[in-house]
């Protein structure tokens, strides 16, 4: 059996910037998620986020995608390198957002396009965040793409985190029901 996966694999992973996020936040939201057992749609809490970004960026917000690529950016701007855009509703999960907006920048780098840099919206709290990528931040979204590959490869979920946060997560009922 195979063990070890090559750079150039791992660099061919097509993951959503949702799943990256998810890694951060929890691995066992990133396999249920991933293997399509999905409560997003019933969670309120992640309706409320989804209305707020649409209210605030009704006009700026138009997804972005193209061709076969789970990359889906809020919006892009720019011209001599292009600024990727996210909107999120609250800061609270940041670190996760901040690796999602890199892994976007990363993606397109990798795709061929120019970037310059991420900004990461929070309309509610009228807060905007700058995103570099950095040469660090290259090695660790492979390795992170890596161990994403990994956690879906196994055949049960990861265990709960017991997080304050599980209480706003669309599978609460799932994990602690
Ligand atoms: S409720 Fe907590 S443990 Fe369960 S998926 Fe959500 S964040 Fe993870």
């Amino acid at each position: 059996m195979k063990m070890t996966i090559s750079y150039e694999e791992i660099t061919n992973l097509k993951f959503t910037g949702t799943q990256v996020a998810y890694y951060v936040i929890c691995k066992r939201k990133l396999w249920l998620f991933s293997k399509g057992l999905s409560y997003e749609s019933e969670s309120e809490f992640v309706e409320l986020g989804k209305l707020l970004d649409e209210r605030a960026f009704k006009r700026e917000k138009e997804e972005v995608e193209w061709g076969e690529n789970p990359v889906k950016i809020d919006f892009l701007t720019g011209e001599e390198g292009l600024v990727v855009h996210e909107v999120k509703h609250s800061p609270k999960l940041e670190e996760a957002h901040v690796l999602q907006v890199k892994y976007y920048l990363w993606f397109l780098e990798k795709s061929g396009v120019k970037v310059s840099h991420g900004i990461i919206h929070y309309p509610k709290q009228r807060k905007v965040l700058r995103v570099e990528l950095t040469q660090e931040d290259r090695k660790v979204i492979v390795e992170a793409l890596e161990n994403i590959q990994k956690v879906l490869l196994e055949e049960k979920p990861p265990e709960v985190i017991k997080k304050p946060y599980c209480k706003k997560c669309a599978y609460y009922e799932f994990c602690y029901g």
